[in-house]
């Protein structure tokens, strides 16, 4: 690190105003006051206090300078919400090492910091939280006894208090000075985290400029969400000592938070600058009750109103404006009676539009201009937080998942992706799911069953991508995996097929406890192009197929192969969408009523029931 001559000599509090001034005391004599620094990466004159207001980045060329422990709490927590844990342990120097003692008291002196993390508990965005903050001015905030054990004491007592975790790593990995002591600390954190997972509380990792080796290898890369800073080195094994093994140059950005995007490691990366928000937001989209599982989460006044809404004429009014935005009188117009599952139903759905032939229907389906899952998440969703990867090797652009907020609870949205227009369509791999794809949409399944959280899932694929190193991956596995974790998972899934529902690669996102399909959307076991290929050994019978493949929502409906289907403005595009989102915006609130008031057992063997009879 070469920002030592920046930003050293810090003797910051935090919440100690007086000490800022002394954060950029000039050490060479020729820098007048401390007003003026180089940036060691443009190289540019850069005035201090201009960085400082700048969250420590530097003006000219968005360099991320290295923050302080306490300046880093600052930044991010609500002012004057910090209560500090732990102070004052110190290492027992297992090694005997020489020397090691005095080096850390001379750190001590110099830092002003008693060890290399600082952990305690603070609110963010008025969300309490637990923190804990590497700096990297401390022995490169590697992980001796003393780091393990604050940060374990900090995540025990946040078990114990159910409270969410935030670490900011920033470490070099183990500390050299005590040895397998030091080792031994990566088991001790990682278990404290799978206890307090295991607790059903939230974990976010966030990670900064460096974090390598065992802090890599342990409490970083297991938070139930992974964030980032900005071209921050991320890494096991430091990029020199991999150059040295294998005798090449690594390529540029090797190890650094972009490169961990796209292999599936992270799930966002953050600019500093908005840190404090995105950390609030997430914190805030889990503070909903989520411990208390099989119970509605849906707040009660909601209930209140969905219920009353259920019995009145004019249920728009009632209706939030984040659920509705526009007068709902229009599009109720339609709806009928209440069935027993809280669906409401339009009589005679199955005949709704004028008939057409089902090639008709494949053609719509597959239609240019037809909405796509994003069109979906931003109509019916608000405050999406997108995540990212597998966590094994990629990220699949074919997916799209997150956390959003629907009517003011938190549900995890899933959607399969094709893209608008040939460059993004390329992009997301025509909405073909690699193993990737079904891997990161499983990960975020359980994270939602961890929380609490309904899943909604948005299917338009023509079917699971099919390639070499889909096959080398486990493409069948991936898909089965997702088959058979989705008809146990404890919260409810619903399903809805927006255009093309194409075979087992559609299936992986619909063991539902409903599935519901868009009026001209098809959902089949192969596209009607395979299916005459396979049976008469001619795609070009595909009309044909698809006329006896029953694969329109009609069809499927009356087949009770789906619980319903959603009218749409024909054609369905991106203009009118709105329309039809009024629609199934407000079924979808049935149905979250309905099942969130299932206990996890019904819930489950309702599911289980739904395909037994299939
Ligand atoms: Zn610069």
């Amino acid at each position: 690190m070469k920002f030592k001559h920046m930003f050293k000599r810090t003797a910051a509090k935090a919440g100690s105003v007086n000490s800022a001034g002394n954060l950029f005391a000039a050490r060479q004599p020729e820098v007048p006051d401390g007003l003026l620094k180089k940036c060691n990466s443009c190289k540019s004159a850069v005035f201090v206090e201009e960085v400082k207001k700048n969250y420590y980045i530097c003006p000219h060329c968005r360099n991320y300078f290295r923050v302080h422990a306490y300046r880093r709490i600052e930044m991010v927590a609500d002012a004057d919400s910090f209560e500090e844990w732990n102070q004052g342990l110190k290492t027992e120097n297992p090694l005997h090492f020489k020397g090691y003692e005095e080096k850390l008291e001379g750190l001590r002196e110099k830092t002003k910091l008693d060890e290399a993390v600082i952990t305690g508990k603070v609110t963010i965005g008025g969300t309490p939280a637990v923190i804990g903050v590497c700096d990297g001015r401390f022995l490169m905030a590697s992980m001796g006894e003393v780091v393990g054990e604050k940060i374990t004491r900090a995540v025990e007592r946040a078990t114990e208090e159910k409270l969410p975790v935030i670490l900011f790593a920033c470490s070099g990995g183990a500390r050299m000075q005590e040895g397998i002591v030091s080792l031994m600390q990566m088991a001790k954190t990682s278990a404290a985290l799978k206890r307090h997972c295991d607790a059903g509380q939230l974990y976010i990792s966030v990670l900064t400029n460096p974090t390598t080796g065992g802090v890599t290898a342990s409490f970083a890369m297991l938070g139930d969400i992974i964030l980032a800073e900005p071209n921050a080195l991320i890494g096991f094994a430091g990029p020199r000592v991999i150059e040295q093994t294998i005798g090449q140059k690594l390529p540029q950005g090797f190890q650094r938070s972009e490169f961990l995007l796209e292999h599936g490691f992270i799930d966002e990366i953050v600019e500093r600058e908005n840190l404090k928000e995105e950390l609030g937001r997430i914190l805030k989209m889990h503070a909903v009750d989520g411990a208390v599982k099989g119970k509605s989460r849906i707040p009660e006044k909601a209930d209140e109103e969905t219920s009353q809404y259920i019995s009145e004429e004019k249920p728009g009014q009632i209706l939030s404006e984040q659920c509705l935005k526009n007068d709902t009188e229009q599009s109720v117009k339609n709806d009928g009676e209440q069935s027993q599952s809280g669906k409401t139903e339009t009589k005679g759905m199955n005949q709704i539009g004028p008939k057409m032939s089902a090639w008709e229907h494949v053609q719509l389906a597959r239609e240019k201009n037809r909405p796509t899952g994003k069109d979906y998440v931003n109509l019916l969703f608000t405050d999406f937080v997108e995540m990212h990867g597998d966590r094994y090797f990629r990220d699949d652009p074919a997916v799209i998942g997150g956390i959003a907020m629907f009517c003011g609870q938190p549900v995890t949205v899933l959607v399969q992706e094709k893209g608008h227009g040939t460059k993004s369509n390329i992009e997301h791999n025509f909405g073909m799911v690699s193993p990737d794809g079904y891997r990161k949409s499983l990960r975020l399944m359980k994270q939602a069953e961890k929380f609490g959280r309904p899943v909604i899932c948005f299917v338009d694929t023509p079917g699971a991508f099919c390639g070499l190193e889909a096959e080398e991956r486990g493409q069948g596995e991936a898909i089965a995996r997702n088959l058979y974790e989705l008809s146990g998972l404890k919260v409810p899934v619903l399903s809805v097929v927006i255009g093309e529902g194409g075979s087992g690669g559609a299936l992986a996102f619909a063991v539902a406890d409903e599935v519901w399909m868009m009026e001209h959307s098809i959902y089949s076991i192969l596209s009607p192009e395979g299916f005459a290929s396979i049976l008469w050994k001619d795609s070009k019978r595909a009309k044909e197929a698809a006329e006896v493949m029953k694969l329109t929502a009609g069809d499927l409906k009356e087949l009770g192969i789906i619980e319903q289907i959603i009218h749409e403005e024909e054609p369905l595009n991106r203009e009118n969408l709105p329309e039809v989102f009024e629609d199934l915006s407000r079924k979808i609130q049935h149905f979250l009523e309905h099942y969130e008031t299932m206990d996890e057992t019904a819930l489950v063997k309702h599911r289980y029931d739904r395909f037994r009879r299939m």
